[in-house]
């Protein structure tokens, strides 16, 4: 059995898009977001890859040069221990 999907038709949505301000949407609709918490703390150490594959989310790569410094690493830990985030979530290179 096969299922046909519905296809976008660009060409049929041809109104453009207008701005539209989060904070004036939730302002219009008496909403008020407030940050809880932080429960985890996702930290990518760099960009630098032995590999390029197209699915990578983090779009790594030989040609990439970033590496996270031993400051910045210091800085991480330093904000898990003061904020007590319960859960961190390191994506390594390669993955
Ligand atoms: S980090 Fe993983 S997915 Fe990304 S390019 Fe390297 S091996 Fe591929």
């Amino acid at each position: 059995m096969s299922t046909v999907l519905p296809v976008i038709q660009p060409a049929l949505n041809t109104q453009p898009r207008t701005h539209v301000d989060f904070d004036e949407k939730l302002a219009a609709h008496g909403i008020e977001l407030h940050a809880a918490a932080v429960d985890t703390l996702q930290v990518n150490v760099g960009k630098l890859c032995n590999q390029a594959c197209k699915h990578c989310h983090v779009d790594a790569s030989p040609k990439r040069t970033e590496v996270m410094t031993r400051e910045t690493a210091e800085a991480v830990i330093d904000a898990v221990r003061r904020f007590r985030i319960p859960t961190v979530d390191i994506t390594l290179i390669p993955c």
